[in-house]
């Protein structure tokens, strides 16, 4: 049986790049650039409750670096580097060897190399815990509280695949192999938009990835701006795959669906086109999909006009306060 250490140097241990202290020692090192902020968040991911015990393990490992790299595409920084805190139930080397390759592949992909971490046995449930460390100039990071009256509200790529592919794996829907297959993608290889956080800068006043759904993320955006908006349903930008399902479904998909790992962000009207030309510059499609109201509170309108009734739930959540 192999130690820990064994399985340390065997799939964690990678060369760090030039001028950073990766793995073997107490801690990793890397610089600050002057003149910028480090940019830090962490996610925790359990078996049973945010990935199912059966998932291919590679994804498994793209997947938790990659709802760390959607976070710091939010702030608009750069990605340093990452630490990785593994509980394991029991050391399956294929395992590890695929989850490394996965997480490894995506690191490299983003340049942002694994530099830490801890790996212990543990009595209970698999739990991966993902740390980032990125980058960004002092007073330029994208937060929730910057939305202003007037401005566009805009998502990046598609909504609602992730959602339905969890439904379906989950037994909410009845079973659906085609509807599958062209959903899993979305849920289990989510693409952190990290290119076009940073293209974003100096031009959205306020940023959030969604990861709880639009209407609950868009919320905090609004609580944190004081701020409220009105979205038009029929502007989403729904995945393909979605075109034959029921409105409530469909609803619950777009506006309540988790997982999605693309960006919610809000623009002044006058920065359109800048904002399209630098979204485009960094390979993604953005969507303008509302605007921000003064007084706070959601609504969704239909293509009429006229406010959606029954919300997905999560909707009484939104902060009118
Ligand atoms: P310590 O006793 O200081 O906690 P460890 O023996 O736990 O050190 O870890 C040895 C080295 O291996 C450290 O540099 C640590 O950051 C790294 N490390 C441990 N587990 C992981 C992991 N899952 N991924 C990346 N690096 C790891
Ligand atoms: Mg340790």
């Amino acid at each position: 049986m192999a130690s820990e250490f064994d399985l340390i140097a065997r799939y964690f241990t990678r060369a760090a790049p030039n001028g950073l202290l990766g793995v073997g020692d107490d801690c990793a090192l890397f610089p600050v650039p002057p003149g910028e902020q480090v940019a830090t968040s962490t996610d925790l991911l359990l078996e049973g409750r945010h990935f199912f015990p059966d998932v291919d393990p590679k994804a498994l490992g793209h997947k938790a670096l990659a709802v760390n790299l959607s976070d710091l595409a939010a702030m608009g920084a750069r990605p340093i580097g990452c630490v990785l805190g593994l509980a394991l139930p029991h050391l399956h080397e294929p395992w590890l060897a695929a989850f490394a390759e996965g997480f490894h592949a995506l690191a490299a992909a983003h340049g942002c190399p694994l530099i830490g971490g801890d790996t212990t046995r543990s009595a209970h449930d698999l739990a991966i815990s993902v740390t980032v460390f990125g980058a960004v100039p002092a007073g330029q990071a994208l937060r929730r509280d910057g939305a202003q009256a007037g401005d566009d509200i805009w998502v990046s790529g598609e909504l609602g695949a992730a959602d339905v592919a969890y439904r379906l794996l989950d037994g909410q829907y009845p079973s659906d192999a085609a509807l599958l297959a062209a959903t899993r993608g979305a849920l289990e290889w989510p693409e952190p938009q990290v290119a076009l956080g940073l293209a974003l800068r100096g031009i959205a006043n306020a940023a959030i990835d969604l990861s709880d759904g639009l209407l609950q993320d868009l919320g905090h955006i609004l609580a944190a701006s004081r701020a409220g908006a009105c979205l038009r349903f029929a502007d989403l930008p729904m995945a393909p795959a979605l075109s034959g399902l029921d409105a409530a479904p469909l609803q619950r998909a777009l506006l309540g669906g988790g997982d999605v790992y693309q960006l919610c962000f809000t623009a002044p009207a006058s920065r359109r086109e800048a904002l399209l030309a630098a979204a485009a510059s960094a390979g993604s499609r953005v969507t303008r999909v509302g605007e921000i109201l003064p007084q706070p509170g959601m609504t969704v309108v239909d293509a009429h006009g006229q406010p959606l009734a029954d919300l997905p739930a999560g909707f009484d959540h939104f902060p009118a306060d």
